[in-house]
């Protein structure tokens, strides 16, 4: 395995630790000389266009992570530029299988992307790994970065980590993550894994972008513990009962039989595939084989019986419908009669004076 030297990108937190290393791997010689720029030179100035749509097209690390920065950006003067860029990519995007990974802290969420990451990676694909953290935004803390994760997996060549930024309400991440898809599709990743936490809303809107979605469980730990609502379960095409090594195995099987029963009953999400519930150790490496095994069944299968283009479809045109109402929330709250309206209606309903029916309607109009 060929191992390149990386470094920090330049969108690294000022109070990153240890988690945030990695991700960026210098870009391979021969491509565009452009990009062999200084890196003082990169961060003062958004490279054009065309040399961003180059370099992602050709894997330039460097040039990835900046279009990927300014897709990423709030700022409005960014927003035609990188939909300019996103236009360009998405000729070359859709050829990945994309894989959404959930389950509570401690499951062992990371330590299988790294196992299946490598394992992927010497079977010759190339991995790109982007991670949801519901838990930036609210506390500018993070569930998933409390720790070096996938250390091995990161020192890659053929793989590309990238944190989801940690500002914004959950649909402007995962608004940049669905966006960040399309660009490392284009840039030849063909297997993308998306890292979510489960224990909140952020697993459904993953689960909306990807083909596949796995739940990584840990056995014996009770579902309330695990924060397992039947709702995660219901949306998973896989639950994968990790830590089966030492002691614990014979637990993990226990609870492997308990819920192979259990599923039976649920209606699975992806049509014409019953969930599995398979066992695994990421530590040791054990079941990593299995894992992909099964979802590479599930990939023939899909497309096979057309259902894996038509989810797509079906993802695209609920995508559209979400940035429609996304762009006329924020158009509505920014329009200036709305703006000075709210403030007085806002306290006719504290004082019980305005219902909120009749409140809504009245800022309705203002906007119409
Ligand atoms: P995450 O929070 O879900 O990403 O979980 P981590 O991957 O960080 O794993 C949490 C802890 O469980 C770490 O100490 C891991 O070493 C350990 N762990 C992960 N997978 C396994 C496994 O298959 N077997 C055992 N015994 N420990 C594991």
């Amino acid at each position: 395995m060929k191992k390149q030297q990386s470094y920090k990108p330049d969108w690294t937190p000022k109070n990153a630790g240890e988690e945030f290393a990695i991700s960026v791997i210098k870009g391979v010689d021969g491509t565009s000389n452009k990009s062999s720029k200084s890196k003082s030179n990169m961060k003062s100035k958004i490279p054009k266009i065309e040399e961003l749509v180059k370099g992602v097209l050709e894997d330039d690390r460097n040039l990835l992570a900046r279009s990927i920065t300014l897709i990423e950006s709030n700022a409005t003067a960014h927003h035609k530029k990188a939909a300019q860029i996103l236009d360009k990519l998405l000729p070359y995007s859709g050829k990945s299988i994309r894989i959404g990974i959930s389950g509570v802290p401690g499951a062992g969420k990371s330590t299988m992307i790294e196992a299946l990451g490598l394992y992927l990676i010497e079977q010759g694909h190339k991995v790109a790994v982007l991670t949801v953290d519901p838990s930036s935004s609210v506390t500018k803390g993070s569930i998933l970065g409390d720790k070096t994760r996938m250390e091995k997996l990161s020192q890659e060549a053929n793989c590309f980590i990238r944190p989801s930024p940690a500002s914004g309400n959950l649909g402007g991440v995962t608004r940049k993550t669905r966006e960040t898809i399309t660009v490392c599709e284009a840039a030849g990743f063909d297997v993308v894994l998306i890292e979510t936490v489960g224990v909140g809303q952020s697993e459904i809107t993953v689960r909306s972008m990807v083909d596949f979605f796995l739940l990584v469980m840990i056995a014996g730990a009770g579902d309330e513990l695990q924060g397992i609502k039947k709702g995660i379960i219901e949306i998973s095409d896989a639950l994968v009962f990790n830590k089966a090594d030492g002691a614990n195995k014979q637990k993990v099987n226990v609870a492997r039989a308990e819920f192979a029963n259990a599923v039976h009953y649920l209606k699975p999400y992806s049509k014409g595939w019953e969930t599995k519930v398979l066992t695994a150790s990421a530590l040791s490496g054990k079941g990593i084989e299995e894992i992909w095994q099964m979802i590479l069944e599930f990939t023939e299968q899909s497309k096979k019986s057309k259902t894996f283009d038509e989810e797509r479809k079906r993802q695209s045109l609920q995508w559209m419908y979400f940035l429609i109402d996304e762009k006329l929330k924020t158009q509505f709250y920014e329009n200036p009669k709305v703006k000075k309206e709210i403030v007085d209606i806002k306290k006719q309903i504290l004082e019980g004076k305005l219902l909120a029916t009749s409140a809504a309607e009245s800022l309705l109009s203002k906007f119409s």
